[in-house]
């Protein structure tokens, strides 16, 4: 089966700050919100991850998990493209928190069949928490806006310490259920429902819809018929009226391509793992693999011979026997 994901290469993204009310209301913020500059041409993310099965080069997926920091989001969808939508704009945070959570469920998968309970625990509460609307603007905090008025700016000021501390609680909370799963079972449950999360929900959002083609030969003797699936990776919100017409309403769904491809991945037997070095995922084609790249391998190889070397200096010389 083919899927197609065609989105809009992008050729530039700018952090437009913006003032906007927190989400719980009572003071503004300086939001960074990503103005992406399309091109006309399209991207297929999915002609890279199947490409990538074949040759040596990273799968989008793993591209997207790794996906931490804002410089890091022109790379990558200059590569795979953005969806187009009609929408309100994207904050940097809520792209960077799509990446985390695939991120996180690869960590949490990759201890589980490790059977590394506590960490697995770990994982499973920081992630419950990860998916929550609001999680973003704990892990990327963006500053308060400023005001002039000195009063309301120590009022905000109050207010804004008191949902970071809200924030971390909840977060307390999640790490401290989940740290109470001890029954295989219901760790096994946990499991299932944070897939379910992560990966089938967001499916559910969008538009997949068949694509039947019909080939002739040249001579036309030879007929073939290919079914694929086009992913519009966009959430219809509804429609908009305006004097002219309507226009609709979408927000786009970023992880839900990569979602997928992970899950595709699993069930047919890849692993993915996570680097024993730099903590990034990466594609395991070998068992024993434990290093994302060379890279991080050399990196540990120097690093132990030099504490090696460092060990023998402490050692007092031996005496020569005579
Ligand atoms: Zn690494």
């Amino acid at each position: 089966m083919l899927i197609e994901c065609l989105q809009q290469r992008v050729r530039d993204i700018r952090v437009e700050v913006k003032p906007t009310s927190w989400p719980t209301g009572g003071f503004m913020v300086d939001s960074r919100f990503l103005r992406v500059m399309r091109d006309r041409e399209e991207v297929d993310a999915f002609e890279s991850y199947y490409r990538a099965a074949r040759e040596k080069i990273e799968a989008p997926h793993i591209a997207f998990a790794n996906l931490k920091h804002e410089t890091e989001l022109l790379p990558f969808f200059r590569q795979f493209g953005f969806p187009y939508y009609e929408g309100e704009q994207l904050m940097a945070g809520e792209v960077l928190i799509e990446a985390k959570r695939l991120r996180l469920l690869m960590e949490t998968w990759g201890m589980f069949r490790a059977e590394n309970w506590p960490e697995v625990r770990r994982l499973m509460g920081e992630l419950l928490f990860a998916l929550r609307r609001n999680a973003h603007w704990f892990y990327w905090p963006v500053p308060l806006h400023p005001l002039s008025d000195e009063e309301k700016q120590k009022e905000s000021e109050k207010f804004q310490q008191m949902t970071k501390m809200s924030l971390g609680s909840e977060r307390e909370i999640e790490l401290a259920r989940a740290a109470d799963l001890t029954d295989p079972k219901e760790l096994l449950m946990q499991m299932h429902h944070l897939f379910y999360e992560v990966c089938t929900e967001p499916l559910k959002l969008v538009e997949i819809k068949p694509s039947v083609q019909l080939l002739l030969s040249e001579r036309g003797r030879h007929r073939q018929a290919t079914l694929s699936w086009d992913m519009k990776p966009v959430h219809y919100l509804g429609e908009n009226e305006y004097e002219h017409g309507t226009y609709s309403i979408e927000e786009p769904v970023v992880r839900a391509p990569y979602g997928l491809m992970y899950l595709m991945d699993l069930t047919e037997g890849k692993e993915t793992r996570i680097c024993a070095e730099c903590r990034n995922v990466f594609d395991a084609n070998r068992s024993d693999k434990i290093f994302c790249s060379y890279t991080c391998a050399h990196r540990v190889v120097v690093r132990r011979s030099r504490s090696r070397r460092n060990a023998k200096r402490k050692l007092p010389r031996p005496r020569r026997s005579n």
